[in-house]
């Protein structure tokens, strides 16, 4: 068991001086040294609570070390915990066929990370098209690999790596007619998020990815879906796309998927996914027995209590009571769908996060102007209330 007070573990300080001395120095860190969570609350070094609207940026949808993905991570831990793709297991086609069926998707390939399947989409689109130009929107975000890199929008992020994967353009999001003025007789996908998660939390009109959809039909274009954090109920249904009943030809699905483990697929359309061919791509931890383990546990626990209905509730119940409570001389907008908000800021928030930590609530700010709130889907009404009460009172 964990002891919260423990002398064993170094003290907060001396962790984050051993951090900054042997860790890669790559994150504006929040100076707090997380050690233990339950459902939507996560505890400190010192014991200090605190409510998580952030929740490992969308990932720990289910809450904290629920039960039922602990049970599953530790049964299965115990018996096989990886295999390489080089032998079958039961647990890989079973996690296959329930994520095509929540996704009305033909077939799944499992790897580890958002990048790593925005990677093999990309490759995949190539492949199945024999075309090399990608178009994706403005503000979007797909990664730091080099191909997700390449598709990404923020110039800071890019720049000191290029050259890039070449090919790529952007165009704003939400606007359809644009984005079919930029595709030519060389693009073979055009890639998006439903929802743009670290831009801002922007949700387009409901009509764009229909718009969108026609068009790549009418120039056969693929259309690749990154859902690595609108997927898993965090819009409040299953996926992004279900709010428009649009299918993408390829899609890619990471945060959410395995309760905080990390894992994450590309699920494509049978035409698609059977243009790759063996050998044209590969992982060894991809869809081991554990990952496999946890995501079916997730699954199951969602669907049991019926996460994604409360994720659409909750969120709505929220954007609400934020509304009501948060100033309009600093808050210009509350936006989102389901557990996945964005308060839009008149001036940079940075600074109104450490105000918020201070008081127990953990929050992310993106864009530099946009709170980012995405809780666990447990999260409950009087913890929401509490939240909207912080961040409601927020001065800077
Ligand atoms: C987080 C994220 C990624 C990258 O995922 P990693 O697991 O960090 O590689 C890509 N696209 C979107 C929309 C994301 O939110």
């Amino acid at each position: 068991m964990t002891d919260l007070h423990s002398t064993s573990r170094p003290s907060a300080d001396e962790a984050m001086k051993k951090d900054a001395e042997c860790v890669f120095q790559l994150w504006a860190r929040q100076p707090v040294v997380l050690k233990k969570g339950r459902g939507a609350r996560v505890w400190d070094v010192d014991g200090k609570e605190y409510i998580d609207c952030v929740a490992g940026i969308a990932v720990n949808n289910l809450g904290h070390c629920h039960p039922k993905v602990v049970a599953a991570i530790q049964e299965q831990a115990a018996t096989l915990m990886h295999t390489s793709n080089l032998y079958y297991t039961d647990l890989q086609p079973a996690l296959a066929e329930k994520l095509t069926q929540i996704s009305g998707m033909d077939r799944a390939f499992f790897a580890n990370s958002g990048a790593e399947v925005m990677e093999a989409a990309l490759k995949l689109a190539r492949k199945a098209t024999g075309k090399k130009g990608f178009i994706a929107a403005e503000h979007c975000f797909h990664g730091r690999t080099m191909g997700a890199l390449s598709i990404t929008h923020k110039e800071k992020y890019r720049k000191p790596f290029e050259p890039l994967v070449a090919g790529a353009s952007f165009v704003p999001y939400g606007d359809a007619e644009s984005l079919g003025k930029e595709i030519t007789a060389d693009t073979a996908a055009v890639v998006l998020e439903p929802v743009q998660g670290e831009g801002g939390v922007h949700v387009p009109p409901l009509e764009y990815l229909r718009e969108v959809r026609e068009i790549c039909d009418r120039t056969g274009t693929l259309l690749i879906f990154d859902e690595i954090q609108t997927c898993m109920g965090r819009t409040g249904k299953w996926f992004g796309k279900d709010h428009s009943g649009v299918q993408p030809d390829i899609m890619c699905i990471a945060k959410g998927i395995a309760g905080g483990f990390p894992m994450s697929a590309l699920v494509a359309t049978e035409s698609v996914a059977t243009k790759f061919a063996k050998g044209d791509h590969s992982t060894t931890f991809g869809g081991n027995p554990l990952a496999c383990a946890a995501a079916l546990a997730t699954i199951q626990a969602m669907e049991e209590e019926h996460l994604v209905e409360r994720s659409a509730e909750m969120g709505e119940y929220m954007r609400g009571q934020l509304r009501d409570h948060c100033r309009q001389d600093f808050v210009s907008e509350v936006r989102g769908l389901g557990l996945m908000i964005g308060v839009q800021l008149k001036r940079d928030g940075n600074a109104l996060v450490d105000k918020a930590r201070e008081k127990g609530v953990l929050i992310n700010c993106t864009a530099d102007t946009v709170l980012r709130l995405v809780p666990p889907f447990v999260i409950t009404k009087d913890e929401v209330d509490r939240v909207v009460e912080v961040v409601g009172q927020l001065r800077y």
